[in-house]
């Protein structure tokens, strides 16, 4: 980054302060988008966390999902990593483009002004292996990790934002209340933890809610190699059609979809609830009734 002064400010440059923000928004007659999950970064201190948990650094390749008006942009930069950063909302992409040519000396940033879901990743990402760094918008980011983690094999490691109800499912283990869909379907792909809250009052605009640290670490193989077999499609509608009567034991929920001599077959008792069967054994059940 340059060392020249925060254009908002005056002060030390560095990653968006609150003020910055509300002047970049005002500037570009803005007004953050609800229906987007607009609620853009304004702490330093934060960005400098994120960077560091996500452990990325020169030679490294970023992609960033929503850098909206650029806080976490600069920092990711600032590592020395090459960053791509997906933005969906065009009015914002020249207020991200004059911050980012007013801090930064270097060319390591390509923006593109597309949605996420939209975009020819395969092309995008090319022959690297990726880090996605992100405060993703909360309305869509459990359905997007899943989406992401299942086809896109090249990124490793994932350092995201996302609301705390959101990310205490994703990471949830069996037996958990909030064990559910999302904690299957992404354990099938990776480990996940919580390494991180993040108040509301580091937002412009707050939230209403608080938010949490995921870090998803690619398992460099999917599961044990004599169930690595398990078809991930079929393993995704066994935990769907079982969730989606969670309270049911599985001879009833999964009643006309697996027979009762499969679920035993798989080392699973019948009268067993989804919420009690480890991803493991959800890909043993795949295999045996495919
Ligand atoms: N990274 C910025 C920050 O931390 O201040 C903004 C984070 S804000 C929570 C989410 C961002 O994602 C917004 O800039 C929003 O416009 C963008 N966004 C929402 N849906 C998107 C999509 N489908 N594809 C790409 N960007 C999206």
């Amino acid at each position: 980054m340059t060392d020249r002064p925060d254009p908002a400010t005056g002060g030390p440059p560095g990653p968006l302060s609150r003020s910055h923000i509300r002047r970049l928004l005002d500037s570009h007659s803005l007004a953050p988008s609800r229906a987007l999950g607009q609620n853009f970064l304004c702490d330093a201190g934060m960005v400098d966390k994120i960077v560091r948990l996500a452990g990325i650094g020169p030679g490294d390749h970023v992609l960033e999902i929503g850098p909206g008006l650029g806080s976490l942009t600069l920092g990711l930069c600032a590592s020395g990593a090459t960053v791509v950063a997906v933005e969906i909302d065009r009015y914002l992409i020249d207020g991200l483009r004059s911050t980012v040519a007013y801090y930064l000396d270097n060319d390591s940033l390509t923006i593109i002004n597309d949605d996420i879901r939209q975009v020819d990743l395969e092309t995008v990402l090319g022959g690297h292996r990726w880090v996605v760094v992100a405060n993703l918008p909360y309305n869509i980011a459990t359905p997007l990790v899943l989406d992401l983690v299942a086809s896109q094999p090249t990124l490793d490691r994932w350092v995201v934002m996302v609301q705390r109800e959101a990310g205490e499912r994703l990471v949830a283990g069996p037996g958990s209340k909030i064990y559910g869909i999302p904690s299957v379907l992404l354990s099938y792909w990776a480990t996940a933890k919580i390494v991180g809250t993040v108040g509301a009052d580091l937002f412009l605009p707050k939230p209403n809610v608080e938010s949490v640290l995921v870090r998803i670490d690619r398992r460099s193989e999917p599961l044990p190699p004599e169930l690595a077999a398990a078809d991930p499609d079929r393993l995704a509608k066994l935990v769907r059609t079982a969730f989606g009567q969670r309270r049911k034991m599985l001879r009833r929920s999964l009643d006309g979809v697996v027979d009762i001599a499969a679920i035993t077959a798989a080392g699973i008792e019948p009268t067993q609830r989804p919420e009690q069967l480890s991803v493991q054994d959800w890909a043993r059940l795949a295999t045996v009734a495919p």
